[in-house]
């Protein structure tokens, strides 16, 4: 019988999460204070633990998963790599398609892969309240879960739009305990001013971080913790990518090509970096990151400092970015709706390790919906992206002749986002351009922030 799905035992959850900093063949430019200035890591204290401080500055190759998190991991992971035999024969293709599924955490997404170790560090600190944004609610409902299972409070600023449209990711925060409110909201200096000049804002993950930010320095009980982006977010993800080489080589596959869809890095970075590091060794693996057309920071950006906020509180990031007060439009994929990307992912973009490419929704939605039809499983909007990459490279291997291995990263269900498909299964739904006026502009407000040296 053909096989279909690799497991792994509990006792083969990773120990150790990947730094891929350690390997990098160039150095990362380093952060900056929202002054310009050099980022001192004690800037940092009053929102963050020291021990993900630590790792985010971390030179070290590999960290150890604390056991307690292990532990927890245990919940759900090892997740399950699949051979996509139904759906290779489904596109007609020789290719071997693997996807490792994320979508069986209690939250149906990798999220949970970094949203319990931040709460872990933060309780094991002594902190009782954890601020946060969210989009389409993954991550917001992902941090009151781990928050809950850590006997911590959890306050998330959800954007205005995906408050409005997505009542039920709402509902699982509160089911887990947390405390959701929209954004911009009356409860912060920084959603006040934002309502002042535009009561009827849809709001957006700059303004939403903008207001959690706020709430976590202005409370001395309080920290705040961010879903993407950052060092110690991705390197937590690596847990992913770890598990899927040990399951590739239980298939005796080895890829050609890895895909993931990237909002602000943290997925793609999580099924792809462990594989960078046997592309470091010399193995020739190509990495693609799967954007949004209508949002498109790594194809479209600038690649230089920015904030990772609407109000400029965070510290300056170098990354590729559409510009802090950028408002992207309003696409069903949520999560990919951030003007900025993870300054690793960025740099390995800006150094050309990694290759980007951009698709928009409705092409993205045909190859989701054909992907369930073969499947079973449902995909989240984002990782539509990553089928629709996949789907691109089965066709450009067929005109090459080649048969490849391809393996990308199905970061989450869609059971939750039956909306986004029912707007493309009627027909509704439309591609959102993004005018070149809206690209200068961005450009424009970063004309004034420091280069990438
Ligand atoms: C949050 C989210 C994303 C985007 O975030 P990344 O940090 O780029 O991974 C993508 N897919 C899903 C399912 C998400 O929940």
């Amino acid at each position: 019988m053909p096989q279909h799905r690799y497991l792994l035992t509990e006792d083969r959850i990773p120990a150790r999460w990947y730094n891929i900093a350690a390997d990098l063949p160039t150095p990362m430019p380093p952060p900056l204070a929202p002054d310009g200035g050099p980022l001192q890591p004690d800037m940092m204290t009053p929102i963050f633990p020291m021990e993900l401080i630590l790792q985010e500055v971390s030179q070290e190759r590999f960290i150890p998963i604390p056991d307690p998190v292990r532990e927890m991991y245990a919940l759900w992971r090892p997740t399950p790599l699949y051979r996509a035999l139904n759906w290779e024969r489904a596109l007609g293709t020789d290719c071997r398609i693997f996807y490792k599924y994320e979508g069986v955490s209690p939250a149906g997404s990798h999220k949970p892969n970094t949203s319990v170790p931040q709460a872990y560090y933060n309780a094991q600190a002594g902190v009782k309240r954890l601020s946060t944004e969210t989009g389409a609610g993954q991550w917001g409902s992902s941090l009151a879960m781990a928050c809950q299972l850590y006997g911590l409070e959890c306050k998330v600023y959800m954007v205005r739009v995906s408050y409005d449209a997505k009542p039920y990711r709402r509902l699982m925060m509160e089911t887990w305990g947390g405390q959701c409110v929209a954004s911009p909201s009356q409860e912060t200096n920084a959603g006040r001013a934002i309502l002042a000049e535009h009561p009827d804002s849809p709001g957006s993950l700059g303004i939403a971080i903008s207001e959690a930010v706020e709430d976590a320095a202005t409370r001395e009980d309080t920290n705040y913790a961010l879903g993407s982006v950052l060092n110690h977010v991705l390197l937590h993800q690596t847990v992913v990518g770890q598990e899927a080489v040990e399951q590739l080589r239980m298939a005796g596959a080895e890829p050609d090509v890895v895909i993931g869809c990237v909002g602000g890095g943290s997925n793609f970075a999580g099924i792809s970096f462990p594989f960078l590091a046997e592309k470091f060794a010399g193995k020739d693996i190509q990495v693609i990151a799967a954007e949004p057309a209508a949002c498109p920071s790594l194809t479209r950006g600038h690649y230089g400092y920015d904030f990772g906020d609407t109000a400029g509180m965070t510290p300056l990031l170098p990354m590729h970015t559409l510009g802090h007060s950028f408002v992207p439009p309003a696409i069903h994929s949520g999560g990919l709706r951030y003007h900025g990307m993870a300054p690793l992912v960025s740099h390995l973009v800006h150094t050309g390790l990694v290759e980007a490419r951009a698709y928009s929704q409705v092409e993205c939605f045909t190859e989701a919906v054909g992907f369930a039809r073969a499947e079973g499983i449902i995909p989240a909007p984002e990782p539509s992206h990553a089928i629709r990459a996949v789907v691109e490279e089965v066709q450009r291997a067929k005109e090459e002749g080649k048969a490849k291995t391809i393996l990308f990263n199905l970061c989450g269900h869609g059971n939750f986002d039956m909306a986004a498909y029912e707007s493309h299964l009627t027909g509704q739904m439309v591609d959102l351009e993004l005018p070149q006026d809206e690209l200068d502009r961005a450009a424009a407000e970063l004309s004034s922030m420091p280069a990438v040296g």
